[in-house]
């Protein structure tokens, strides 16, 4: 159950500006100066408690990256794991990805990862959905070229949707997996959402697809 009002939550984020980057607009084309090298940025959008991006900032060093959240009362145990884990290759970003157009410059960020989003049911909730194309059109605007959007859900329409909605709007897929767990796939970092759905048995589903390789004007 999510908490939307954690006393003090906001406080913490602001106390450690090493890790939670405020008014982040400001940054808007100079994501690498602020990790002091030349990088590839990685972000997630809906990054939850931070299981996810933490342990891939651990495991990869020489990429940079940067998880998204809404709520602060979840982002800030995100806080909590990347004060731990002391990785300087790690950035949070409490705000809504409505506005990553605002955040990043066109061509500033190498990959996507979408984890465990919220399924949005309801038809009249579509365009909530992440990998709704209003969401591909801005990851676009903000991807390298040959931009990768990884994705993984335990919902098997909100996998069904996405996969038309990436084959629509003429993404290239490279890879899936109907079940993750029991597959090839190496190196497989979880989620608090996929340990969660694991445990009780459910199929994780898991896609990668690339921007087609055009150069932008
Ligand atoms: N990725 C985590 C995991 O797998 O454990 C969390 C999954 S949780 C179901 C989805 C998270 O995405 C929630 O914390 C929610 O607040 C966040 N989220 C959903 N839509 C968002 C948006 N438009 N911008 C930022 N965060 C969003």
């Amino acid at each position: 159950m999510r908490l939307r009002n954690k006393p003090g939550a906001k406080e913490k984020l602001l106390d450690y500006p090493q890790y939670v980057i405020h008014e982040p607009e400001n940054k808007r084309g100079n994501w690498q100066q602020v990790f002091n090298n030349t990088n590839e940025i990685h972000i997630e959008v809906g990054t939850g408690k931070g299981r996810f991006i933490t342990e891939m900032a651990k495991a990869h060093p020489n990429i940079n990256y940067i998880g998204i959240e809404a709520y602060t009362s979840v982002i800030v145990s995100a806080l909590d794991r990347a004060i731990e884990a002391e990785v300087p290759n790690l950035k949070l970003l409490n705000m809504n990805a409505q506005k990553l157009e605002e955040i990043f410059a066109n061509g500033e960020v190498a990959r996507v990862y979408l984890n465990f989003s919220d399924p949005w049911p309801k038809n009249k909730h579509e365009k909530r959905r992440l990998t709704h194309r209003n969401f591909l059109q801005m990851y676009e605007n903000i991807m390298k070229t040959d931009g990768e959007i990884h994705f993984k859900t335990d919902n098997q329409h909100l996998f069904e949707y996405s996969l038309v909605s990436f084959s629509e709007y003429g993404l290239k897929l490279k890879y899936v997996s109907l079940d993750l767990h029991h597959s090839d796939f190496e190196g497989n970092i979880m989620t608090e959402y996929e340990e969660r759905f694991s445990s009780i048995g459910k199929r994780i589903f898991r896609c990668e697809v690339q921007l087609p390789l055009v150069e932008k004007a």
